[in-house]
């Protein structure tokens, strides 16, 4: 018998709601805990205990991943008014997202898993494109107004003891509507350094697009404050890694992505992140073969699926139904975790370990063994095998089994 792998350090992990609560236990019990000896900082974020806790759990959590640098995340329910009233809930608490975000300061990096029975729907794609998305302001923090009819609208900032300075946005000659939107130098100044270091981390090339030939002012600023990091503390690194980074125009970035064949990672801004994200989601199958890391330029790293928990299939788990629920991103979220923890703790064993994890979860899938959603976009193929949540993590820790005993 083997003595099980060390992990040295805590890990932080946060327990999450309904189906993806179920496939978290099993992906434990099956995959990491007959295989590794882990100190786990627990803490959980079912609905019921941040309604107890009055969300106190999620602040403690995302301060718990401050000290130990390292954790991850099962998906968690936002509440809405249909949840208040199904858990009866004190009130609809804040997305622990959001909160965790906030409070880590974070750049969330989004990157498929690649199959290679499940092709992207754009051909020339060879390899993951990562997605960096800035989150913070731009139109999901902003003012709007409806204009009814003729009159004047202006944009005005008073400084500090200062007088207003005033700019015209539009004479209207009949209703219409305006929108103020507003960044930091502060928060474009971390997501850069927060893409520099993802880019130097996974050692590829790193691309920034805006629309900076319309907003000679805002979208200039975005381009700026990259420039001016990548000269002052990347572009050495960035050379003695034999990778690149590169500004263009947002239009030239989506025709020359089309035409690559990936590989790189692509900084956008807030709405631009949001919807390329999607488009590569979607083209490469689906959201439960999508990894997503939360990165906050002080170091600390937040692992999770990008998907959410999956409410319909848990209806049918507890009226008893068969379901074929994906745990691919969970399983690689814990992956991802180990690695960075291994990483970290210069513990090769643990990421040796975490590489062989994903391979076994990678070959189950090529071998065709897979759940629903996947059998619907795979290459066809007699040997395919529809199987259901749990007989999926079965079949990944077989491999996995196998695949550490011939080390
Ligand atoms: P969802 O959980 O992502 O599921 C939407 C649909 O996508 C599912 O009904 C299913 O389609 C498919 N799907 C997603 N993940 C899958 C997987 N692993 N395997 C197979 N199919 C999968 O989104 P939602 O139903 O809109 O949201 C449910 C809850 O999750 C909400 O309370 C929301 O607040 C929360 N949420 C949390 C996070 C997070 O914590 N990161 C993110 C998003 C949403 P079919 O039904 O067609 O099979
Ligand atoms: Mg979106």
């Amino acid at each position: 018998m083997m003595g099980k792998i060390k992990v040295k350090s805590n890990i932080v992990e946060i327990d999450g709601d309904e189906m993806t609560r179920i496939i978290w236990k099993m992906v434990k019990e099956k995959l990491l805990l007959p295989h590794l000896n882990m100190n786990l900082a627990y803490y959980d974020l079912h609905i019921a205990r941040r309604d107890e806790t009055s969300d106190r759990i999620t602040t403690d959590a995302a301060e718990a991943i401050m000290r130990y640098g390292v954790g991850v995340k099962c998906a968690t329910i936002t509440p809405n008014e249909d949840r208040v009233r199904e858990y009866g809930l004190k009130k609809p608490w804040k997305s622990p997202n959001a909160t965790i975000r906030e409070m880590l300061d974070g750049t969330v990096f989004r990157k498929p898993i690649f199959v290679k029975n499940i092709r992207p729907s754009v051909s020339a794609w060879k390899k993951p494109i990562t997605i960096g998305r800035h989150a913070y302001g731009d139109v999901y923090a902003n003012t709007e107004m409806r204009i009814t009819g003729t009159g004047k609208a202006e944009i005005v900032f008073t400084p500090a003891g200062g007088e207003p300075i005033r700019q015209m946005i539009k004479e209207f000659t009949g209703p219409g509507i305006i929108q103020g939107i507003h960044n930091t130098d502060g928060s474009i100044e971390s997501f850069a350094r927060t893409c520099f270091a993802f880019a130097c981390d996974q050692k590829i090339d790193l691309w920034f697009s805006a629309k900076d030939t319309i907003s000679k002012t805002y979208d200039a600023r975005f381009r700026d404050i990259f420039a001016a990091e990548y000269e002052k503390n990347w572009r050495a690194k960035f050379e003695e890694a034999g990778i690149s980074y590169f500004f263009t125009l947002i239009d030239d970035a989506v025709a020359r992505i089309m035409k690559s064949e990936g590989g790189m990672l692509w900084a956008l801004k807030n709405y631009d992140g949001d919807v390329m994200s999607d488009m590569i989601a979607s083209a490469c199958g689906s959201l439960s073969m999508m990894t997503s890391v939360l990165v906050s330029p002080h170091g600390y790293f937040e692992y999770e699926a990008a998907h959410g928990t999956v409410q319909k299939h848990y209806y049918r788990h507890i009226k008893g139904e068969e379901t074929s629920t994906n745990s691919m991103a969970l399983i690689f979220a814990w992956s991802g975790c180990l690695k960075k923890r291994g990483e970290l703790d210069g513990t090769p064993d643990v990421v040796t370990f975490a590489d062989k994890l994903e391979e076994a979860a990678r070959q189950t899938v090529e071998m065709g063994i897979m759940t629903g959603d996947l059998i619907l976009v795979a290459d066809k193929n007699p040997n395919n095998k529809k199987v259901d949540t749990e007989a999926f993590i079965d079949a990944v820790a077989l491999r996995l089994q196998k695949k550490l005993k011939n080390g």
